[in-house]
């Protein structure tokens, strides 16, 4: 709707089609380009030149630099450098990606010539673009940027180079270092943007935890399995987690050292998960407040495996329910609440009981509810200590729990220090 609206001005500013200008408009979008930047790129390609960049830009340090600058001239060090491949009205492009510092901070930067940056060179980049990213200042090296690099280096208190441990990874982080062991690894054919390709994907695992990866150019390293270390990988949502993207530009080579998947993997307060917005591997301790509905024993759609209600499918209409076993219990340490999800071998060690013992107990009180009700009996009001993926949606929190264990410390401390933050 708004796009239509920027398309609708620009085209008529420029005496264009606006279809024409509104597929390009789009194109820059998907590529997080700001709207104000996309529209300013295209008054250039349609050639007006009236509007941008005529002042000369004023050298600064890089923790002066804010979103309402738009070029900067600028002396760092280069951080990292990470090479990603998009697509760009309509032409593949390659692209580097890192970070800058000086003495001052550090800042974010996308260069979209290949200027052969590389980590620990000192650099002066004049006329840089200043964009907007997530509410911070980020750099845009282009056409109009004259670079040189500088004899002289800089001495900067930030690390060059891109290690990391998967713990510590964030959406949108580029040109990042891992040694990981493949904890999970499948080989799928995807519908890509050339047409059919096959990828892999799966999990990767260090002692900080694990994290879902995409190896979009298989590398025969990782699909043998072991430790591997990888180079220049970038992060991207998917699903509501990071999740290590692998490209063509990423080096994979094998790792001689065992890593122990998981050993220093950290338990966070429920709030400081939640407020996240989504970890792939987490563990967390709190209180069983409630067995929400449709838990214990549910029917599943045969065509889609969706819960379905009263043998109706939301998608399928009337169908023949498979019947399933599962828990939606709420959890809460003081700190936040989540969903905690059990998949059915999970709900049989809570209902000590198999499928079949609960399609019993149902037959006989007339009632499936009882199932549940009888998980209710089990857990609400116990602590639990639940290790699993957490993803945050506009529903709420869910934690997919792939252990579920009542917590061995002192129930009464812990109850304690719950109902103070409940009731300060
Ligand atoms: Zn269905």
């Amino acid at each position: 709707m708004e796009l239509d609206n920027h398309a609708e001005d620009l085209a008529s500013d420029l005496g264009i089609d606006k279809e024409e200008v509104k597929a390009d408009l789009q194109n820059l979008v998907e590529y997080s380009v700001p709207i104000d930047e996309a529209k300013q790129s295209l008054r250039r390609k349609y050639g007006d030149g009236s509007s941008g960049g005529s002042s000369a830009p004023s050298s600064k340090e890089i923790a002066e630099i804010t979103t309402d600058d738009s070029n900067v001239t600028v002396t760092g060090v280069v951080l990292t450098t990470g090479k990603r491949s998009i697509r760009y009205q309509g032409d593949d492009h390659v692209i580097v990606e890192g970070r800058l510092a000086d003495e001052s901070g550090v800042i974010d930067y996308t260069a979209w010539e290949d200027f052969g940056l590389s980590a620990g060179e000192t650099i002066t980049a004049g006329n840089a673009g200043v964009r907007e990213w997530d509410g911070e200042p980020e750099l845009n090296l282009g056409e109009s940027t004259s670079l040189s690099f500088e004899a002289d280096s800089l001495e900067v208190p930030y690390e060059t180079g891109g290690d990391a441990q998967l713990a510590d990874l964030q959406t949108g982080d580029r040109a990042v270092n891992v040694e990981v062991s493949v904890v999970d690894c499948e080989r799928r054919t995807i519908d890509g943007r050339d047409g059919e390709t096959e990828i892999l994907s799966g999990v990767l695992g260090d002692e900080s935890g694990r994290l879902p990866f995409t190896n979009w150019d298989p590398a025969p390293e990782i699909e043998d399995g072991g430790a591997v270390c990888i180079e220049n990988a970038y992060v991207q949502e998917f699903r509501g987690v990071p999740e290590i993207n692998v490209s063509e530009f990423s080096t994979v080579s094998t790792l001689e050292r065992e890593i122990d998947v998981g050993a220093d993997t950290t338990t966070m307060d429920v709030g400081t998960a939640v407020n996240t917005g989504g970890v792939y591997d987490v563990e967390v301790v709190g209180n069983v407040l409630a067995v929400r509905e449709g838990s214990g024993l549910i029917q599943r759609c045969p065509e889609c495996y969706r819960v379905i209600q009263k043998g109706q499918c939301r998608t399928h209409g009337d169908v023949d329910g498979i019947d399933d076993l599962r828990v939606k219990a709420i959890l809460d340490d003081g700190t936040g609440a989540v969903t905690v999800v059990l998949d059915d071998e999970l709900t049989e060690q809570v209902y000590d009981g198999t499928l079949e013992d609960a399609l019993d107990q149902a037959r006989e009180a007339m009632d499936q509810e009882v199932v549940a009700d009888t998980i209710r009996e089990h857990i609400v009001g116990r602590e639990y200590r639940v290790r699993g993926h957490l993803s945050v949606d506009e529903y709420g929190a869910n934690l997919d729990a792939e252990s579920f264990a009542e917590s061995e410390d002192d129930p009464t401390v812990r109850a304690g220090a719950f109902l103070e933050e409940v009731h300060p």
